[in-house]
């Protein structure tokens, strides 16, 4: 039993020399570090992590395996609920989840769940071990999937092992959602994804990429093809503006077309032709890890100075503690307490300033979090080249547009009567951020696995 009260800390790159790439900045444990690490869990009876967990990973279980240096097992029992074990161990907030109900935070710091998950899924794959096995009973019935986020994918590895023939139909030309255009490699390296989605296409997950269901193919499509049910799972892509002036000038990007550019195209890839502004100055508008991705990926291709622009204060920035962190010490500026009111361009349609207003904090609002107030005659500009507008995300509505059956909230949301994902129309379920609106990579995950669950048992 270690009883340490903090975490065996995880090797870092050094922040001066980490800011100029986009190697991995978090190194992983060693199996010294693992072992160690492990002997923290008390392997508690009521296991209160695996409740917290959207997967229910048995998260004792796996770690009393380390404990024995039984790597391999350990990889097995954590693949029995989730398929991105590589993925999960780099970029799920277990401090909000397993980790936050580990009895070990009780006095301390929680057991490193999230590590431990990382290091066997990569020790797992540094030993050139094949990634997940598991046996194939065929039903010969098919589904279809529409997008290849962590939601999609981890439906079809469920439907997979239930014996259905899976096709997942993806727009844009390589798989993986947020995990391939949106999460930068200095966070997720993108070989990681692409092993653990493989994997499912090695045991005969057919993938269509370029495939836009709602313009390419309609839903009816895939019935009339034979499809017996459908998981929509198309995340919430289309992003939300500030609805000032000076939004549509050359030199504001929305974060998704800025991470896309930058992730999927490879835009810091010297021989890669995708354009890019990477000025000198650079503020991100927005306070959640989106912000923090596109900050540290604008410091990475080379800007100046990278400001974060939140109109609430340092403690209520809703990124991860770490990513906050990360960002702090690799140089980036926090302006918080500010709000953007207008861009200003020069006479060619370029951003060349911003004009903010200060805030301070007022009463609760109905978020739980004290509300931001501006404060009169506090108006003030300054210089900046690009503009990133990382303010939240709400489901692209094509697929709805082109279904009128298939009922949407408010938000655009697509409604499900619960978790098991059934929609208003037949054989039809939904999951993800697609209902959920811009959640986190276990909740998609979970929601997929749910489906899959109902989706068998209605078709069996
Ligand atoms: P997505 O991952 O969005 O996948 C949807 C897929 O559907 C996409 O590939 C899209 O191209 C495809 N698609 C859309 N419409 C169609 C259509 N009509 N036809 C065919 N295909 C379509 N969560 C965390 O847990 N930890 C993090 O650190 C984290 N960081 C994030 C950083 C960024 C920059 C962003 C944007 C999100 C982050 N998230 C993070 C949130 C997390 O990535 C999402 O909650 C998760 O990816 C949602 O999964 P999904 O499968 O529902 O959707
Ligand atoms: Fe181990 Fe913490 Fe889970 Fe208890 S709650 S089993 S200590 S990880």
């Amino acid at each position: 039993m270690n009883k340490s009260l903090v975490k065996v800390s995880m090797p870092v790159l050094d922040p001066l020399i980490r800011n100029q790439n986009f190697m991995e900045v978090e190194q992983g444990y060693t199996p010294y570090d693992a072992v160690l690490e492990a002997n923290r869990c008390l392997e508690c009876k009521h296991m209160p992590c695996v409740n917290a967990c959207p997967v229910e990973i048995n998260i004792p279980g796996f770690i009393h395996e380390i404990k024995e240096k039984n790597f391999d097992k350990a990889y097995q029992i954590i693949t029995n609920d989730s398929m991105l074990p590589a993925v999960c161990g780099r970029v799920c907030p277990q401090e909000s989840q397993c980790e936050s109900v580990c009895v070990r935070s009780i006095k301390g710091e929680s057991v490193g769940i999230g590590r431990l998950e990382r290091f066997v899924a990569d020790y797992h794959y540094e030993q050139e071990h094949s990634t997940c096995d598991f046996d194939i009973h065929k039903n010969d019935m098919k589904v279809a999937i529409v997008g290849s986020g962590p939601a999609g994918l981890s439906c079809a590895c469920e439907l997979l092992k239930r014996g259905y023939d899976v096709t997942i139909y993806e727009a844009l030309h390589a798989p993986g959602g947020v995990l391939t255009y949106g999460i930068p490699a200095f966070r997720l390296p993108k070989s990681i994804v692409s092993k653990e989605i493989n994997n499912l296409i090695e045991h005969g997950v057919v993938l269509k990429t370029n495939t836009v269901i709602g313009k390419t193919l309609y839903l009816e499509d895939l019935f009339e093809d034979g499809f017996k049910a459908i998981f929509i799972a198309t995340g919430a892509g289309l992003p939300q503006f500030l609805n000032i002036e000076g939004e549509t000038l050359n030199g504001v990007y929305s974060a998704n077309e800025f991470l896309t550019r930058v992730n999927l195209m490879k835009a810091y890839e010297k021989d890669q032709a995708t354009p890019i502004y990477k000025d000198e100055i650079v503020s991100v508008v927005g306070g959640g890890n989106v912000a923090m991705d596109a900050a540290r990926s604008a410091l990475r291709l080379g800007a100046k100075q990278v400001h974060i622009i939140y109109r609430r204060s340092i403690d209520e920035l809703p990124a991860r503690k770490a990513e906050i962190e990360h960002a702090l010490e690799e140089g980036i500026i926090f302006d918080m307490l500010t709000n953007p009111v207008e861009i200003i361009g020069d006479s060619y349609g370029f951003v060349k300033a911003m004009k903010c207003v200060k805030m301070k904090l007022g009463e609760l609002d109905q978020s739980g979090r004290r509300r931001p107030i501006e404060i009169e005659g506090s108006e003030f500009e300054f210089k900046t080249d690009v503009v990133i507008i990382a303010v939240g995300t709400t489901p692209n509505p094509l697929i709805s547009k082109t279904s009128p059956d298939l009922d949407i909230n408010h938000k655009g949301c697509i409604i499900t009567i619960d978790e098991t994902g059934i929609t208003s129309k037949a054989f039809v379920f939904a999951g993800g951020d697609a209902v959920t609106g811009a959640a986190t990579v276990i909740e998609a995950m979970g929601a997929g696995k749910k489906s899959a669950v109902a989706i068998d048992q209605i078709l069996s």
